[in-house]
């Protein structure tokens, strides 16, 4: 069986991170989305509730698992006897960072963990989910890149209420 992994932060998923889902999607006979439960990384979400964000948005979609995980990617991954990574590029900047984190679990996995790419989709190519985060907080319209009840869960936690 085909399987890959689509790792990151996801606080909280767009319209971009689901075309790579779903274009990873139609590749691999299982694509599991995995939230990073990031102590460093100051989050909206919590990692719980943006695994259930994910979970409403690719419901529709058979072959995918939603979860979580901490720790090194490389050892999560081997656990789940997955050897791609899919990640997504947006821009040129986006490509620095990517790129060595591809060689690092290149490197830590000894070549059994190998990263692929899907550049974005022209029509999400501007979206990040700290824009998303910074309209919302100011009351722009946030309806073109996220899902109405995700639109709805972030202006809701810049109301201060609970989801
Ligand atoms: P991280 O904090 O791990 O970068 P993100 O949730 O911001 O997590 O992004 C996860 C992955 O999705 C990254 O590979 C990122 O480049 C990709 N991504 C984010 N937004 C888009 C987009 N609009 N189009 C394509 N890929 C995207």
């Amino acid at each position: 069986m085909k399987k890959a992994i689509y790792p990151g932060s996801f606080d909280p998923v767009t319209f971009g991170h689901l075309d790579i889902i779903r274009r990873a999607a139609e590749s691999f006979d299982e694509l599991t989305v995995s939230v990073l439960n990031n102590v460093n990384k100051r989050a909206l979400f919590t990692v719980d509730e943006r695994v259930a964000m994910l979970k409403e948005a690719t419901k529709d979609i058979p072959n995918i698992k939603v979860e979580s995980f901490c720790g090194l990617l490389i050892d999560y991954a081997k656990e789940k006897d997955i050897h791609t990574v899919i990640r997504g590029l947006r821009a040129i900047t986006d490509f620095e960072y990517e790129l060595q984190n591809a060689q690092t679990n290149r490197m830590l996995s000894k070549g059994e963990l190998d990263t692929m790419f899907l550049a974005t989709s022209l029509e999400y190519a501007y979206l990040s989910s700290s824009s998303v985060k910074e309209i919302a907080s100011f009351g722009g319209d946030i309806s073109p890149c996220v899902p109405t009840f995700v639109a709805e869960a972030i202006y809701a936690k810049y109301k201060g209420e609970s989801l």
